[in-house]
């Protein structure tokens, strides 16, 4: 019964701005309350995206992050009020750029619960550092080797171990970890899949349907 109750409150507050049509007004209608998010969360690791904590360029950056057409929000709301987001682009599938809660016990329930999901559906990756990655990875999000780290984030980095990497952000080095399940294409048709899904054959990746026909 606890369960039930639970679950049903936790599907009426989680929203899909970017995926469903019917969320999208809520980007603009609470982008303020997600820049206070964001911006709090990343204060501790010095600011957003590389940029001064505080600073009218981290501010610019956070809202360019939150209202592009292109970025997928799943947003969460108790009373009315945003208690966490997790901000997405799509590259080798569905890249975690940021996430954050207001700091109360419902919005660290509902973070991590989205977050299980993504694990669960292994629907997302990201780079993670700090206390974000112990977060992800009790949840089930999976280590993604280093060596593969460069070519899905597009950037220079140097490999610190099989599990750790650095690159430049702004100005600053950073020493992150992939983690989750990312995407690769089909060399074929060009569908997505977790690349353990997808075989190497003849100096090609190319998935099930492909192989058979
Ligand atoms: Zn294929």
């Amino acid at each position: 019964m606890k369960l039930k109750t639970f679950k049903s409150i936790l599907s009426e507050t989680v929203y899909s701005i970017g995926l469903n049509p019917k969320h999208e007004h809520l980007r603009k209608k609470h982008s303020e309350e997600i820049h206070n998010i964001l911006q709090s969360s990343y204060a501790s690791i010095g600011g957003y995206a590389g940029h001064k904590s505080g600073s009218k360029n981290e501010r610019d950056a956070i809202m360019a992050d939150v209202h592009n057409p292109e970025h997928k929000l799943k947003l969460t709301r108790h009373d009315g009020k945003v208690t966490s987001v997790i901000v997405y682009k799509d590259k080798y599938g569905r890249k975690l750029i940021s996430a954050g809660t207001d700091g109360t016990s419902h919005g660290k329930t509902h973070l991590k619960n989205v977050l299980k999901d993504d694990s669960k559906m292994e629907r997302a990756w990201g780079e993670f550092s700090g206390p974000l990655k112990a977060v992800v990875g009790k949840l089930g999000w999976k280590q993604i080797k280093s060596s593969r780290m460069g070519k899905l984030t597009g950037k220079d980095i140097k490999q610190v171990s099989d599990t750790e990497y650095s690159r430049k952000i702004g100005d600053k080095d950073f020493v992150k970890s992939g983690m989750g399940v990312a995407q690769e294409q089909c060399d074929v048709c060009g569908s997505q899949h977790p690349r353990n899904k997808l075989l190497f054959a003849e100096g090609f990746h190319v998935c099930d349907s492909c192989l058979d026909s």
